[in-house]
């Protein structure tokens, strides 16, 4: 009998899942928000994922159920398990992606490096922070920030008063993240897929590099990276599935600090941007490697293809649209480069895609995938 997944939400990721579904013989289904989304060739329902009667009819007849997305609310997640629908990855485990303050304390418990971090909810509180980091820090939103909205350095605890007056102003009250300003020398990100019955595979651990919050590449695996640092990433990827249970796809980004130290900045438990060159550089891309994970099947091997494969995201694009006579222009130009489109009208700035190159030479790669999403934006 045909295996059928029912992926939450219609986003891009929910849409590169549909071509490994279709490849490995699995019946895909996605909830979309609303009509005509990234996903929208597999969208059998359209409706808000916030509500439980929703959520619940679509999931009557699939195997599982999986998310695009870390945004399910906790009432909606435990009426689906209280309905006997099999959850992957688990409402406690996405607990702790939904809330960065709820990550940070259970990152500690399992004794994970982390930046320091504080919850504060006064002004005084975040100043007292303030002046035991040498007067900067970083202060985040809990819940629903993504591509760094939600994230702002303070260098004076009035810098946040309106996210304060914000909390003050929501019933379920709560606290505000702020960590110590990390002084880094790059961002990495660890992946790891696991699933239920507890197989692991680690992907190598990548080099992302970050525009104005936003992923702008990914250089895997990353350059200059001795064993030591491979080790204790895969380490901490590994503890992290394990102890909070993950299943599917856990994306860990990392900190590499100036002094040596990783440090565990953000979890995603679903594929993540920094996962993309896997579609085209490695033996399992991560889209795939998250279908067999949900559905408890064997992992496949996620070893590079190539030496290096490198992504680069296109973001924003011709506001003329055209967009059809660039990606002809992009493959005309660069054959080797394999470019993704996620169906989106371009904005400033906004993820309409991604490229990928692979090959024995970082900088051939490197410009590969840079010349052909240039196409894109000129
Ligand atoms: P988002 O939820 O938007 O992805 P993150 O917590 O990952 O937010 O932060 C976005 C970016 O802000 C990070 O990729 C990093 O460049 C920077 N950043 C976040 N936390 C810190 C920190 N404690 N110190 C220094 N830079 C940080």
């Amino acid at each position: 009998m045909t295996l059928r997944i029912g992926v939450v939400g219609g986003g891009q990721l929910a849409r590169m899942m549909i071509a490994p579904a279709v490849e490995i013989g699995i019946d895909l289904r996605v909830l979309a928000e609303e009509a005509g989304m990234s996903a929208a060739l597999a969208a059998s329902a359209v409706g808000d994922y916030r509500d439980s009667a929703t959520v619940l009819e679509f999931a009557r007849d699939v195997d599982v159920i999986t998310f695009d997305h870390e945004h399910v609310p906790q009432d909606v997640l435990a009426d689906l398990v209280a309905a006997g629908v099999s959850v992957h990855p688990s409402p406690e485990a996405l607990a702790v992606a939904q809330d960065k303050l709820v990550m940070r304390a259970r990152l500690a418990e399992l004794g994970m490096p982390q930046p320091e971090w504080a919850a504060v909810t006064t002004t005084q509180d975040l100043q007292d922070f303030l002046d035991a980091h040498g007067g900067s820090a970083v202060v985040k939103t809990p819940r629903g920030g993504y591509d760094g909205k939600g994230v702002r350095v303070v260098h004076a605890a009035t810098e946040a008063d309106d996210w304060f007056a914000a909390l003050a102003e929501d019933a379920r009250g709560g606290a505000l993240l702020v960590e110590e300003l990390v002084d880094f020398s790059r961002e990495l990100a660890q992946q790891v897929a696991r699933r239920p019955s507890g197989q692991m595979r680690a992907y190598p651990v990548v080099e992302t590099v970050q525009r104005g919050g936003v992923c702008a590449e990914v250089i895997a695996p990353a350059p200059h990276a001795g064993a030591r640092l491979i080790d204790v990433a895969r380490q901490i990827g590994e503890t992290i599935a394990e102890g909070l249970g993950v299943t599917g796809m856990l994306a860990v980004e990392l900190f590499e600090t100036t002094d040596e130290r990783l440090l565990v900045n953000e979890l995603a438990m679903r594929p993540h941007n920094s996962g993309h060159w896997s579609q085209d550089g490695a033996v399992t891309g991560q889209f795939e490697q998250h279908l067999r994970a949900v559905l408890d099947l064997p992992l496949g091997d996620p070893s590079p293809r190539a030496a290096w494969s490198v992504m680069v995201n296109i973001l924003g694009g011709p506001a003329d649209g055209g967009l059809e006579e660039r990606f002809a222009a992009a493959m005309a130009d660069h054959p080797e480069a394999k470019v993704h489109t996620y169906g989106k009208a371009p904005r400033p700035g906004r993820k309409v895609g991604h490229v990928t190159a692979a090959g024995p030479d970082l900088d051939d790669a490197v410009y590969q995938a840079r010349a052909a999403a240039s196409v894109f934006l000129g």
